[in-house]
């Protein structure tokens, strides 16, 4: 009971009494795609949940590469394998791991279809597939991206940018578009350009930031920007829509981005491309037409399919955000589901948490924190729960949140991964 109790506290705030495993028909199948943050949380919180289950995890890769923590790889701060994670240990646990991808769902007949043309049949289906890119920016493509890594996905494209940052001319110009919301990780982009100046500061000093932004508003907006400001001076420059900074087309060939009101050329870009749902949401038939997919917010069940839920990236979570502390708090929350049906129980209700930190350098810290509570329709935040790191925080508060940020994914990993 204790490991039961304690495995959901991160994000979960319903106890867990009377939940779980009793009487799950020993033949369940659940079947999970997509082995991140939402999708192997799933998995492992299933087989702790209810061991009589039979668990698959989906992933075509055998490593999983966390975009957490990714931008200081950029920033050539931390190695990329300190951010990669094999799936032994859900292995040893007992979760069939089948390393393909999904090319197909069909709920009628409730099966998975994999690139090897293997079919995997379910009883219920748990989509956390992640995100896929939308190349509408006129000039970019998958084909042509590396040369303005996103680096959105964390992996080859994360260590492409941070080597073009270490190849930039002194005094280059260092450009990234942000695209308008939603898309993943809210404050990543920022993060990154914050950790980016602190690089140059030290190799490349009279280097510039420049942030082309599709929106007005960003996720913790007054802290970075005073971060900005006290560690990096006139070094970098935020540009929203209204100043005309949306890209409305590229040409990647000679790194130059054009906006609704000038064209700007780059020493090294990053474009990150608008978003949806991975595409395999698509194939199941559980993505709407804004291209993310609609859940029931207490259970993750698509309102699109039924047995299928979504979590993670791929869910429309409304006002939470698409970040690796929430995939994991609604992974939980949807196993537990998962199981309740299963069990032909009733659905808890219960409030989840999210926590995102940033990081303005590598030991400078901020966050922002929500509770959110299940409508009928949507994810809502509660009123006065939650909050946001002081502005006028001393530097010691600054290096404590940056230690904290540290924890928290080191714990994450640990639990998603063992
Ligand atoms: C630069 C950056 C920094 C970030 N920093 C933070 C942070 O500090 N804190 C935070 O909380 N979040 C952060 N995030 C966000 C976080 O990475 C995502 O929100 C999180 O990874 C979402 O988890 P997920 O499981 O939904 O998707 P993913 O982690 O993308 O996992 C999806 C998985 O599904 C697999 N998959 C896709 N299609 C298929 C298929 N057809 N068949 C089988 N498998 C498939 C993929 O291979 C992948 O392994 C950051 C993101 C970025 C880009």
């Amino acid at each position: 009971m204790t490991n039961r109790r304690s495995l959901l506290i991160g994000g979960l705030a319903a106890p867990l009494a009377g939940c779980a495993g009793r009487g799950a028909s020993p033949a369940a199948r659940v079947v999970v795609i997509g082995g991140g943050f939402a999708g192997a949380s799933a998995a492992g919180t299933l087989r702790q949940l209810a061991p009589e289950v039979d668990v698959t995890l989906i992933e075509p890769n055998p490593v999983y590469t966390a975009c957490p923590f990714s931008n200081l790889v950029i920033a050539g701060e931390r190695r990329l394998d300190a951010q990669q994670f094999s799936y032994q240990n859900l292995k040893a646990a007992g979760i069939n791991l089948v390393q393909q991808r999904a090319t197909d769902v069909d709920p009628a007949t409730r099966q998975v279809v994999l690139e090897n043309r293997q079919v995997i049949a379910y009883d219920k289906l748990i989509m956390a597939p992640g995100i896929d890119f939308q190349w509408t920016i006129p000039g970019l493509s998958a084909g042509n991206a590396d040369r303005m890594p996103h680096a959105w996905r964390a992996g080859a494209q994360t260590v492409l940018l941070r080597d073009q940052l270490r190849g930039m001319r002194p005094g280059g110009t260092f450009v990234m578009s942000i695209p308008e919301a939603p898309y993943r990780c809210p404050p990543g982009p920022y993060e990154r350009a914050s950790l980016i100046a602190h690089y140059l500061k030290q190799h490349n000093p009279k280097a510039k930031v420049l942030l082309l932004d599709g929106k007005d508003q960003f996720s913790k907006m007054s802290l970075f920007r005073a971060a900005w400001t006290t560690l990096y001076g006139d070094m970098v420059e935020w540009q929203g829509a209204a100043d005309g900074a949306r890209v409305v087309e590229v040409d990647a060939g000679n790194r130059t981005l054009h906006t609704d009101f000038e064209s700007v050329s780059a020493d090294v870009a990053s474009v990150i491309p608008p978003q949806r749902a991975a595409a395999i949401a698509e194939r199941a038939g559980v993505a709407d037409a804004s291209g993310w997919c609609p859940i029931e917010p207490r259970t993750f069940a698509s309102m699109l399919q039924d047995n299928v839920h979504v979590i993670g990236d791929a869910a429309i979570a409304n006002a939470m955000p698409k970040s690796a502390f929430a995939a994991n708090a609604q992974a939980k929350l949807c196993a537990l589901q998962v199981v309740k049906a299963l069990n032909s129980e009733t659905p808890v209700t219960s409030k989840l948490i999210n926590t995102c930190y940033s990081l303005a350098a590598p030991d400078y810290g901020i966050s922002v924190a929500g509770v959110y509570a299940p409508g009928d329709r949507a994810w809502l935040d509660v009123e006065g729960a939650g909050g946001v790191s002081p502005l006028d925080a001393d530097i010691a508060v600054r290096r404590a949140e940056a230690g904290y940020a540290e924890d928290w994914f080191t714990t994450i990993t640990r639990e998603v991964f063992g």
